[in-house]
């Protein structure tokens, strides 16, 4: 287990802006994806960009304890900080890892994602050099052209390495409708099969993002890769589980203060008070990962109320108007994001107050507000 220090008292922390991770949703949002695939699919919930804001670190423990059969990351780096954490864990990359970077993948055990002969020919000298095995998935371009490749030559060089486990074979579809999604299915199968009728055994197959897992039953093969589900995040149009969004974005208001009509607000003023306002300074900013392009759209939510950003935001702070929470004292709990209930902004009205995606919005969430874990 981990050395690491995980924090799970909002009140021994030393800033008032923090992460607040429900250990509780992800664990159920975990079961509730395991219960929806069934017993024969395998479920490596995906922890890339700091577990989509959560910290890998923190939730790691949480999706083991909930049947995750890997942890899944899109860098060395990813791998290495949770491989620090947890010496035992599967963990696995879904991107590319440079040459020179392969021994190191080898020798701290992680599954990585390979489609060139030339990099098993190198997975195999370092594991040879090791004395043992590298473990890797096939990664086949099957129409997205991100990663990997429909060259079968190339793939099955890689299974002839006498020191390279090719676990498992992969793709990713880039959901450009059901007719194209079929397509790119049918493209990655006629690979697999390929393979296998040159005697490839495989103990996986996967193809299904979140999305997918839920939309298309029969992508799912015998292992699916949830990002944003995972964390109660829903994308899904066809289908249908029941997910809890397990992320929440808080703070406290640090003064308060009334203001005359007619005073600005903040760089160049571009807020004025059009009548005498009590506003509140909150401590959070694009510094913390909060979209600077929230000015005029975004709000907090204290005691039931929104209110609204006034002003630009700064980095690491911005001005709310108090008008509808008269009782507002300093020390409020400020919500950022919450779970849409109570008024709060939920993770998916702010990305689309922000003019991007859900994933987006949790990604960016930098380090500097610490992670709380509750509820676990
Ligand atoms: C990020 C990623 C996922 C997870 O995507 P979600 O949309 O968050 O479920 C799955 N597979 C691959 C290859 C990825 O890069």
């Amino acid at each position: 287990m981990s050395h690491m220090q995980i924090n799970t008292d909002p009140a021994a922390l030393l800033r008032d802006t923090y992460v607040q991770v429900d250990l509780a949703a992800l664990a159920g949002n975990m079961d509730a994806i395991r219960a929806m695939v069934g017993p024969d699919v395998a479920v490596m919930p995906v922890v890339k960009a700091n577990g989509y804001g959560l910290g890998a670190v923190g939730i790691a423990p949480t999706l083991l304890a909930h049947g995750a059969c890997y942890l899944a990351v899109a860098t060395l780096t990813e791998a290495l900080e949770l491989r620090e954490a947890y010496p035992d864990a599967p963990l696995f990359i879904l991107g590319h890892t440079p040459d020179r970077l392969l021994p190191i993948v080898v020798r701290e055990r992680i599954t990585q994602t390979v489609f060139t002969a030339a990099q098993g020919k190198l997975l195999n000298e370092a594991a040879a050099a090791l004395g043992r095995k590298a473990t890797v998935h096939l990664k086949v371009d099957s129409g997205f052209h991100r990663l990997g490749t429909e060259n079968v030559e190339e793939l099955f060089s890689v299974c002839q390495e006498p020191n390279v486990e090719v676990e498992g074979i992969f793709s990713h579809l880039a959901l450009a409708g059901e007719a194209e999604d079929a397509k790119q299915y049918n493209r990655f199968m006629a690979v697999v099969e390929a393979l296998e009728a040159r005697g490839v055994r495989f103990r996986y197959q996967h193809l299904a993002d979140s999305i997918a897992a839920v939309d298309y039953p029969e992508y799912r093969m015998n292992m699916v890769r949830p990002g944003a589900l995972v964390y109660g995040l829903r994308g899904f149009h066809k289908g249908y589980v029941e997910v809890k969004q397990a992320i929440s974005f808080r703070t406290r208001i640090s003064q308060i203060r009334t203001i005359q009509k007619g005073e600005g607000v903040g760089y160049n003023y571009v807020w004025r008070a059009p009548e005498d306002t009590r506003i509140g300074t909150v401590p959070f900013g694009y510094a913390d990962g909060y979209p600077r392009n929230m000015r005029d759209k975004g709000y907090v939510t204290i005691r039931g109320v929104k209110c609204p950003l006034i002003g630009v935001l700064c980095m690491d702070q911005c001005m709310v108007d108090l008008t509808g929470v008269p009782d507002a004292v300093e020390g409020d709990i400020a919500i950022i994001y919450g779970d849409g209930t109570n008024n709060t902004m939920s993770i998916q009205e702010a990305c689309e107050l922000a003019g991007t995606n859900k994933n987006e919005i949790v990604a960016r969430l930098l380090p500097r507000p610490p992670r709380v874990y509750v509820n676990g």
